[in-house]
């Protein structure tokens, strides 16, 4: 027998219990004719006392030993109410060595010492760590949520193939060669998108599936190369209704994970989100929206700034507050930059700027009026083209939140992005992309629009974000052959084209397709942000580096000659 209990759980109410236990260890002290050990087992860590007469010579205890000890559960003189087994110990008589181990690399405790490429070589080291063996427990429990909830609202999980062909989702695939088809080669799929699609046409009524989707991206920092997405489809549905639903899952899981209750989501327009943020992915727990000030400028005839194309600023309420005169000088510096400009209304109710020659007194006091800003508020101002001035004071705004501490991780707002672009003119090919994928509804009243002005064309496409991050994205799908071709056609694919790589899709579209909609939610992006937005890696067991690189099993790797050639590689 390995153990009677496990480390989490011997308690007071079990003193004088003969007890047996595994586990590693994780710290040894010496107190000359004692040991004092914590083992440590995946439910916690209790404390042996060891004589060392009970030891047996030649017989070394090391960390992360695998010991097995029988003994007594005992009082402690010096408790610790930290852990749930603080208060006892166990008096040791008998103990045994399962199992050596090597130094480890790096310290297996709450705290590491350990860099990520340390631990993502020895990732079960790093597992044996509570901060990881915990974000997978949460991980867990939010999978098997997902599960219970869709499941209780009519949702079927239906798996999909992994191996199909390569499809236009706005990522390279992954390819893998045939052995048995010469020449020809499989794609992972990036999203089970055409399935879930077909499944509708199948006549499901609701799918989902927990699903890896693989897509051979750049990797960066918070991006994997493959990846889990909650999928999920439903027919005969409109915008609203998918929004409707999904936003009540999303309240459900954070109370069952966390039991937080969000508010209802707000929904902005894309065009709204990027006039108020600059940006189609907002951090919305801080306001801070863009103000428009072409007409304040011209009115008011500041040179300089009037004959600019878009002059737009954002008022930080009470920043005086928050960080004394120095450190504020010190972050002014760091986000200078030519077409900005910053005003700071001192508690003394003196006026400072930023050193630009246009800015004098009165126009000081024209943008405090029309702000309303008071003692202790900070302006921003950015001017120049339309787009770049959007982009650029987006970006200065979460560095202020940044600075200002604006960016409370146990605050959530959630918000949807809804009637983003249909395409988007791509310089490099020379042709309209999708924003979403080409599976995407245009809005009826644009679809005059193909023609004449492409970009223009909103799509009933929605995504949503949470404390800026993009959780999950969707669309109302096409579900009228003609206008599937009409985009293909549009996405610059020739007849042939469409018919060698969606013929089998559009030959569905023959057979009665009910209107249908979706959305993939990021599993690993939800998990995270979840629990506050630090690392994705940390909340996936096996995660593959920056690079796309699995650092542990050290791949990807180069292929025998033997296995090239059954794959017809020469
Ligand atoms: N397949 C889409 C994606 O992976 C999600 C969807 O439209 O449902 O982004």
């Amino acid at each position: 027998m390995y153990r009677t209990h496990n480390c989490g759980e011997l308690s007071l109410k079990d003193i004088e219990k003969k007890v047996i236990l595994s586990g590693w260890i994780q710290k040894i002290r010496n107190l000359g004719s004692l040991f004092f050990i914590d083992i440590r087992d995946y439910f916690g860590i209790t404390q042996l006392i060891v004589s060392k007469k009970s030891v047996k010579e030649n017989f070394s205890l090391e960390k992360e030993f695998l010991i097995k000890v029988e003994g007594k559960v005992v009082e402690r003189l010096s408790k610790n109410y930290n852990i749930p087994t603080g208060e006892i110990e166990i008096l040791v008589f008998h103990i045994d060595l399962l199992n050596s181990s090597l130094f480890p690399p790096f310290t297996i405790e709450n705290k590491t010492d350990g860099n990520e490429e340390m631990r993502m070589i020895y990732r079960y080291l790093d597992i044996r760590r509570n901060p990881i063996k915990n974000n997978l427990i949460i991980r867990h429990n939010l999978v098997l949520e997902t599960r219970n909830f869709l499941s209780k609202n009519g949702f079927l999980e239906i798996e999909t193939p992994v191996l199909i062909n390569d499809t236009p989702e706005g990522a390279r695939s992954f390819v893998v060669p045939s052995r048995t088809h010469p020449n020809k080669f499989y794609a992972l799929a990036q999203s089970p998108q055409l399935f879930k699609q077909l499944l509708m046409i199948g006549g499901i009524d609701k799918y989902f599936q927990i699903v890896k989707c693989f897509r051979d991206e750049d990797s960066r920092s918070d991006r994997q190369i493959e990846f889990t997405q909650i999928d999920c489809e439903m027919s005969f549905v409109e915008e609203h209704d998918v929004l409707v639903f999904f936003e009540y899952f999303i309240k459900h899981i954070f109370k069952k994970i966390k039991n937080i209750q969000l508010d209802s989501f707000p929904r902005i327009s894309y065009s709204d989100a990027i006039k108020m943020y600059g940006t189609d992915s907002p951090d919305i727990r801080f306001s801070m929206s863009f103000v428009e000030l072409n007409d304040l400028v011209k009115i008011k005839n500041i040179s300089l700034l009037k004959e600019q194309e878009f002059v737009i600023g954002i008022k930080i309420k009470k920043c005086h507050d928050i960080h004394n005169n120095d450190k504020i000088n010190c972050f002014l510096k760091t986000i200078e930059n030519k077409n900005f400009f910053w005003i700071r209304y001192l508690h003394n109710q003196t006026l400072l700027s930023s050193n630009q020659n246009f800015l004098n007194e009165k126009i000081l006091k024209i943008f405090v009026k029309y702000f309303k800003a008071l003692p202790g508020d900070l302006l921003f101002f950015s001017y120049g083209k339309k787009i770049k001035t959007r982009k650029e004071l987006g970006k200065i705004r979460l560095k202020i939140a940044d600075f200002f501490n604006l960016k409370d991780p146990k605050i959530f707002k959630p918000l949807w992005i809804t009637d983003l672009p249909l395409l988007k003119w791509e310089e490099r090919s020379k042709k309209y992309k999708s924003v979403h994928h080409p599976f995407t509804s245009p809005k009826e009243e644009d679809i005059h629009l193909l023609e004449k002005c492409p970009k223009n064309i909103r799509s009933k496409s929605y995504d949503l974000i949470i404390n800026g991050v993009e959780i999950g994205s969707g669309s109302i799908r096409i579900h009228n052959k003609n206008i599937q071709n009409l985009i293909f056609k549009h996405l610059g694919f020739s007849k042939r084209e469409i018919e060698s790589r969606f013929g089998f899709f559009i030959k569905a579209f023959e057979y009665g397709v009910p209107p249908h909609g979706g959305i993939a939610f990021g599993l690993d992006r939800l998990v995270n942000i979840l629990e506050g937005n630090k690392n994705i890696k940390n909340f996936i067991a096996f995660p593959k580096n920056n690079y796309g690189k699995d650092l542990m099993i050290n791949a990807p790797s180069l292929l025998e000659k033997e296995k090239l050639k059954e794959l017809h590689f020469r």
